[in-house]
């Protein structure tokens, strides 16, 4: 092919965690890059060359990036970054800019998508942006050799000193015709990539994504990369895609990565029944939001292999749900605190785990909301738990107007989910990181938790593994009061 291109992928690392504090975040999860691995293999699909490098799973990349640099000459170099991570992809870039000036530096991902042409207008150093959904958009910035940039939707780029966005793509990639991530990119799939440590029963696993979008627009929810438009795998392609893993990788369990992949009730159905006939020995977990959950469907997750499932309950205060959670009007539930406790119950009864989602110092909160999530989540018989602090992404709807309702430091390295970069009216930093240790520790002191993360020794025996290798730097992170 004489337009074959060679492209760079980088997933920076940023740092991700507590400032002072002991990072367990990589001890306790690294998940595989998934949008630059599908990516990469969308791009070499078109006949061109890519190489990724995850300094996230590998954390001082600079030098091997250099090396790939050197050797391999790409002509673009590609970021993905997250909000915290955009500045350690921009440190990179100018490392970039110096090693290989005729390289173009692209970046793309949420926190591209949602800043848009700001970001190109304050780091000169980003050549183009991909806004949304990556694979087209890329692949026709690659080929067009600099020229009718115009003509390429998704994209921004600079027309004399203007920062250009020529508009969103109206037309979405049909999620089958997308070939599998490429994770034979990473260096030391699958062993250097690791869940959440008890939230699977057998290793080597890994993640998978098989729907892009989602139509609700929950206030602290960013969805500025594939938007409100929802488009799914059929249920044979993710059949196909679990068979490739293990073949490929000896994959033993996945992670279903979708933001709502019990939307499509009957796609649900018709994949366990897809899997159960194949007799794939294979777990997986997924997320879930409760109105979607029925017995039926349960059982025939249960069939096909469900372990877990984890659903983002958030608050356990009526009003702040009401506020904060949003529901499709085919869907509205009554009493969702209700909905949630049947939910749970019937998923137990099932057979299959259940992970509460939590999350503290949404706008609203008071001492009072934040006493009755803890009686709420201590009264529901979760099997893990996990409890994030309100971060307002820049693509988060309650991004807007967030000030008024707190104080907020808008320092993109802090803004994880592990730091308070907001605090609602009504409280203080400290007061708020009190409470938040104080329902840590009055959970993970409870018998029935205690008993049931005993109970993963014989359920998920790589998990032990695991946690007694990190015991020290856990102990040492659990003396300073935090826990992801
Ligand atoms: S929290 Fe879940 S359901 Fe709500 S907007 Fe985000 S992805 Fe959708």
């Amino acid at each position: 092919m004489s337009n074959r291109k060679s492209i760079l992928f980088i997933h920076p690392q940023g740092e991700n965690w507590i400032p002072g504090q002991e990072n367990i975040s990589r001890i306790v999860n690294i998940m595989p890059p998934l949008g630059l691995l599908s990516l990469s293999a969308w791009l070499e699909r078109h006949g061109h060359q890519t190489w990724v490098h995850d300094c996230y799973a590998f954390p001082g990349s600079d030098d091997r990036i250099l090396e790939t640099l050197r050797e391999q000459q790409p002509d673009f170099v590609c970021f993905s970054t997250t909000t915290s991570s955009f500045l350690d992809g921009i440190r990179l870039a100018h490392r970039v800019r110096e090693a290989r000036p005729s390289a173009r530096c692209v970046f793309g991902g949420v926190h591209l998508s949602a800043l848009g042409e700001r970001l190109l207008a304050e780091y000169p150093v980003i050549d183009f942006g991909v806004m949304g959904e990556g694979e087209e958009t890329l692949r026709e910035l690659v080929e067009s050799e600099g020229k009718q940039l115009a003509d390429i939707r998704g994209l921004i780029h600079r027309q004399k000193d203007r920062v250009v966005f020529n508009g969103y793509r109206e037309q979405l990639v049909d999620m089958d015709s997308l070939p599998f991530p490429l994770y034979e990119k990473l260096h030391g799939f699958p062993d250097s990539y690791r869940l959440p440590i008890f939230s699977y029963p057998k290793a080597p696993n890994t993640t998978i994504i098989t729907s892009r979008g989602c139509p609700y627009t929950c206030s602290y929810c960013d969805r500025s990369v594939f938007r409100r438009s929802y488009r799914y795998n059929s249920p044979q392609y993710m059949l196909n895609y679990l068979l490739h893993l293990r073949q490929r990788f000896n994959i033993r369990h996945v992670n279903i990565y979708d933001d709502t992949f019990t939307l499509k009730r009957q796609r649900v159905l018709d994949f366990c029944q897809l899997k159960i006939s194949s007799g794939l020995k294979m777990t997986f977990n997924c997320a879930a939001r409760t109105e979607q959950l029925d017995r039926e469907m349960l059982v025939q997750l249960k069939r096909a292999g469900c372990w877990m499932i984890s659903l983002g309950i958030e608050t356990g205060d009526p009003q702040l749900l009401q506020r904060h959670r949003s529901y499709l009007p085919s869907q509205v539930v009554e009493n969702p605190l209700q909905n949630i406790r049947e939910t749970v119950l019937l998923i137990k009864e099932c057979g299959i785990r259940v992970k509460g989602l939590f999350m503290m110092g949404l706008p609203g909160e008071t001492g009072e909301s934040i006493r009755q999530s803890m009686e709420y989540v201590f009264s529901l018989p979760l099997d893990d738990f996990n409890l994030s602090k309100l971060t307002p992404f820049p693509g988060a709807p309650m991004y807007r107007d967030i000030r008024n309702h707190g104080s907020f430091d808008e320092t993109w390295e802090l803004m994880n989910a592990a730091n308070f970069t907001f605090i609602p009216h009504g409280f203080t930093r400290e007061e708020l990181e009190g409470l938040h240790l104080e329902f840590y520790r009055r959970y993970f002191s409870r018998p029935s938790t205690l008993f049931n993360y005993a109970s993963m020794m014989w359920k998920s025996p790589d998990s032990w593994l695991r946690f007694w290798k990190d015991l020290p730097t856990f102990l040492k992170c659990t003396r300073k009061g935090k826990r992801k």
